[in-house]
């Protein structure tokens, strides 16, 4: 039992996991498997740098900048997937439509149609008219708001 102790002294004031260390893991799973089939130097080293950062990141004692380059992995990861947001909102529900006024950015929630058919709505912030595959009509929601959401 006292190598725990050793080791939770060790580790206290460390930095740990984070959202950064489980998305290098991930990617040195991906390379050590790439490495089992290509056998390429390139791998190896890559490996080895994931590998050194990881761990270098998990034993860091300097935790501020650490939480840095997590929250701006975080941030990368955000705009990457903000443009498939949408798409993913329109997969998922099956019930709505969900779309982008073009002049005021504001994420509109419609009901599904019956039947699909043009419809046309206003957009409940700025008044602008957008074209959608929409039938019925039910009062618009409104879900974020980018523009007046500081204010
Ligand atoms: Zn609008």
């Amino acid at each position: 039992m006292k190598w725990i102790y050793k080791f939770a002294r060790f580790m206290n004031g460390r930095y740990g996991i984070d959202e950064l260390y489980k998305f290098l893991f991930k990617i040195y799973i991906i390379l050590l498997i790439v490495d089992i089939f290509t056998k390429n130097n390139i791998i190896i080293y890559l490996e080895l740098i994931v590998f050194v950062f990881m761990f270098y990141r998990f034993f860091s004692k300097n935790i501020k900048a650490r939480k840095k380059e997590n929250k701006l992995y975080l941030k990368i990861v955000k705009i990457i997937k903000k443009p498939f947001l949408n798409i993913k909102r329109n997969i998922d529900d099956k019930e709505h439509i969900y779309k982008k006024c073009s002049k005021c950015k504001t994420l509109l929630k419609l009901p599904l149609p019956d039947k699909i058919g043009i419809k046309h709505v206003k957009c409940p912030k700025c008044k602008k008219r957008l074209t959608v595959f929409c039938y019925r009509k039910e009062k618009i929601e409104i879900i974020t708001n980018n523009k007046y959401k500081n204010s």
